[in-house]
């Protein structure tokens, strides 16, 4: 059976000499690893070799049983193949293969989800044109934290940010860090807790990271995060890294590409 859907490349590796294995991320299916047999030919169905980022129009045999579809053809959208002015960014292109990553690691194969697929490529698209402005690697941080905070959203691991994780609203006086910040009160950030901590819990929770008043505000308030400093902003990349190594139980390939920025 063929399966039509519109689809962003998160992964492409040489086969052979003529050929590529590619991960696809898509709308209506999600995502799938395809064989696209002959993709590295001069003149293929492909127009060419599929590069990550690019994105359009696929379609592939749905056998499911078997690992691995076959792509018989792939549209790229107008506009050329895919995002070509992220290579003239190391910082951007480096986000961008975060992201890739971390969708790759968090979604199952043929386990659709069309609103994660419009907010990556949402992504890819404010990445790439962030590029020109003065301060990108400041833009390029808060992007890369939003899409990483809709994508725990989107595949249910959702952090607690708007009250302390542990214990609720239980404490009448605290119900919002806003509050809390106001009387100078101390957040963290747990893991294991799946979000922020208040300074009764924290004792609690052995893999706490101490929160600056300033990131936990923008963590309760993500309005915030736009305007936010790139000091804060690497502060919070920080602890979703540290968050996602838990996650995965090893840390991100790229995360250290993100740091070293
Ligand atoms: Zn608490």
């Amino acid at each position: 059976m063929l399966t039509k859907d519109l689809a962003v490349c998160i992964r492409a590796i040489d086969y052979s000499e003529t050929s590529q294995i590619v991960t696809f991320f898509t709308k209506a299916t999600g995502k799938i690893s395809a064989i696209a047999k002959g993709s590295k030919r001069l003149k293929s169905s492909f127009d060419g070799p599929i590069e990550i980022f690019s994105h359009g129009k696929i379609v592939f045999s749905d056998t499911k049983k078997e690992k691995l579809a076959t792509l018989t053809e792939f549209e790229a959208a107008s506009g050329g193949p895919g995002f070509i002015g992220l290579h003239k960014n190391l910082f951007a292109l480096n986000c961008c293969l975060f992201a890739a990553e971390l969708l790759n690691s968090l979604t199952h194969d043929y386990d659709p989800h069309p609103e994660l697929f419009e907010s990556f490529l949402q992504f890819l698209h404010n990445t790439n044109e962030q590029q020109t402005t003065s301060d990108e690697r400041q833009d390029m941080l808060a992007l890369l934290i939003l899409f990483q905070l809709s994508l725990l959203k989107e595949v249910g691991l959702q952090p607690i940010l708007n009250h302390c994780a542990n214990c609720k609203t239980s404490h009448e006086r605290r119900v919002t860090p806003q509050d809390a910040l106001r009387r100078n009160d101390e957040y963290y950030f747990s893991s294991s807790a799946n979000g922020l901590i208040c300074r009764d819990c924290e004792a609690s929770f052995p893999d706490k990271m101490r929160l600056t008043n300033t990131a936990a505000n923008c963590l309760s308030n993500l309005n915030m995060i736009a305007e936010a400093k790139k000091k804060t902003l690497t502060e919070i990349e920080k602890v979703l890294i540290h968050h996602f190594t838990e996650i995965l139980h090893r840390q991100p390939k790229m995360a250290k590409h993100i740091l070293r920025g």
